[in-house]
């Protein structure tokens, strides 16, 4: 898959392709883009959120790039529980389990959403408000 992209990154230096390709969080699983790891297996990457929004924020993201939760599919299945349940495994790694923590999914500009790779934060170490903002 990184080939793949690093074959469109080419096409791309070349005016062939939009930038939207290949993203930045891409660029950190192919070690192109400094980042704090905390986790990664062959399907997802886990590292520190570079602008923290709470004491402990974790972004965990699929390597392949599924652009939003809203353009998953069917064959994102296996992926999107991996996703989820390394979430809580990483979550209990960062010590977050005892008191409690958020996951939060941003869905386009309504949602939020700044980064077109599907990700979900993982924030904890203080106590969240709700309704979110
Ligand atoms: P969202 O607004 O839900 O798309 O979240 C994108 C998140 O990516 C934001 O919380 C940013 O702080 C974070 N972010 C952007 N660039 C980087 C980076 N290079 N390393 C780590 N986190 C990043």
């Amino acid at each position: 898959m990184l080939a793949i992209r690093k074959q469109q990154r080419l096409l791309l230096a070349g005016g062939a392709l939009t930038p939207f390709l290949v993203t930045i969080f891409e660029r950190i699983a192919a070690r192109e883009i400094p980042a704090t790891i905390v986790y990664e297996d062959d399907l997802v990457l886990a590292f520190r959120d570079a602008n923290p929004k709470a004491p402990a924020h974790v972004l965990m993201v699929p390597k392949k790039c599924i652009p939003r939760l809203a353009e998953a599919k069917a064959p994102d299945h296996a992926v999107l529980g991996h996703l989820l349940l390394k979430a809580a495994e990483v979550a209990a790694k960062l010590g977050l389990d005892k008191t409690g923590y958020r996951l939060v999914i941003n869905n386009g500009p309504d949602g939020g959403e700044t980064v077109p790779h599907l990700h979900i934060h993982i924030l904890g170490g203080r106590a969240m408000g709700w309704p979110p903002g």
